[in-house]
């Protein structure tokens, strides 16, 4: 029989994790697999993975799309792995598609969205200009009220109009700025700016007006970080024409789902691009990406979103709890993609390429052994 010494101070953490529809559950087992090992040589923390079905094939099959139980276990844990979820051929009678990861932020609170916007070093970025290389930035995207909240605040005049209502409250950007400012104060410690950009339409509706009133009387708080405000279309311009430019945008939902995916494009794909959903007591790490059915059950996605979104997961539990062998293991998957694409010879089947989501894993787990065997690097 073998024992594991489990020391005092180990922390175990449980993960409730909802691989979902589509590539979901394609790009969530490798990413489970990386994990394990990456706990299982920290002596200062272990994961346990509590699995739960949901999404669009529960919500065909049985009419629930988030049930009970996986709502439960991921309230009860201490972080949710999310794949992707809903398929386009699901949908609730309104029209609109199964989207629980929605529920999930609404029910929660993870008002604050964190897109990072970075291209590793030797990965494709549809930019030519050498200075794509130096992009680094991250949107925050608020989640839970923006023009999202007309999923529950739509008004019909029967078959004449529709009128969806865009909801921007005090107390959800007092928060969600707070964040933003605290985030880019921890990014200058890192060498970088400084710096918030509010991205709103100020100039247009009174909601985001407010919403860039509220930003205004946030930043008068923070006057270490450096402020400034851009309307939505300029910074969709300024996402293509300069990126590397910005530090820490904010904005509301909708334009932060869609100046997101603008930044996975910057990025080298969908396939690379990691989010966390944020707030003061849940959080949820998923890959930016859908479920990408045109592409599901050929084993082609690729995970590197998810492992980033892993890291983001560890990184969020080590500063919650103080652990920081979590910060290490965030370390040491992030160092591994990175070596994984340094070269340059790692082209996913997304630009082109022949890697594969087996060819995608095997070199990020290559890249950890040598990751973690480097006694100068974080074990
Ligand atoms: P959603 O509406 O759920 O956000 P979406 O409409 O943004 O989804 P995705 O499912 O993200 O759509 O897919 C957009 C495109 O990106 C598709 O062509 C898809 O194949 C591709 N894609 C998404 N994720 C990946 C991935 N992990 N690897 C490779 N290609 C991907």
């Amino acid at each position: 029989m073998a024992y594991l010494l489990v020391g005092v101070s180990m922390r175990e953490f449980r993960i409730a994790v909802l691989p979902g529809d589509g590539i979901g559950g394609e790009v969530m087992a490798p990413c489970l697999t990386l994990l394990e090992s990456v706990a299982s040589r920290s002596d200062e923390f272990r994961l346990r993975f509590e699995t739960h079905e949901a999404g669009a094939q529960l919500y065909r099959r049985t009419g629930v799309a988030l049930p009970d139980a996986a709502l439960r276990a991921a309230e009860a844990a201490d972080a949710v792995l999310l794949g992707a979820m809903g398929l386009p051929d699901v949908r609730y009678p309104d029209g609109t598609e199964i989207a629980p990861q929605l529920d999930l932020r609404e029910r929660f609170g993870l008002y604050a969205g964190v897109r990072p916007i970075r291209v590793l070093p030797g990965a494709p970025t549809p930019l030519a200009d050498p200075r794509a290389q130096r992009i680094d930035a991250v949107l925050v995207r608020e989640s839970t009220e923006g023009l999202f909240a007309a999923r529950t605040m739509t008004r019909r005049e029967g078959e004449a109009a529709v009128f969806d209502t865009m909801r921007i409250s005090r107390d959800t950007c007092e928060r969600l700025f707070a964040f933003a400012f605290t985030l880019a104060r921890r990014r200058r410690r890192a060498g970088r700016p400084g710096r918030v950009t509010c991205v709103d339409k100020a100039n247009v509706l009174p909601a985001m007006a407010f919403f860039r009133q509220l930003f205004l009387e946030s930043a008068s708080r923070h006057p270490d970080i450096q402020a400034d405000c851009a309307y939505v279309d300029a910074v969709g311009l300024r996402l293509v024409r300069a990126p590397w430019e910005f530090d820490v945008l904010v904005t509301e939902n909708m334009f932060g789902d869609i100046l997101s995916d603008v930044g996975a494009a910057l990025m080298g794909g969908m396939g690379m691009a990691p989010s966390a959903d944020i707030g003061d007591g849940h959080a949820v790490f998923q890959p930016c990406h859908g479920t990408a059915p045109d592409i599901a059950g050929r084993g082609v996605a690729n995970p590197t979103a998810m492992f980033l979104s892993a890291a983001m997961m560890l990184d969020w539990l080590g500063d919650r709890h103080a652990v920081q062998g979590c910060h290490r293991a965030a370390a040491a998957i992030v160092g591994a993609v990175e070596a994984a694409y340094a070269d340059g010879s790692l082209v996913t089947v997304e630009n082109g390429g022949t890697a594969d989501t087996a060819a995608v894993t095997a070199r990020v787990m290559r890249g950890l052994e040598r990751h973690m065997a480097s006694p100068e690097l974080p074990a």
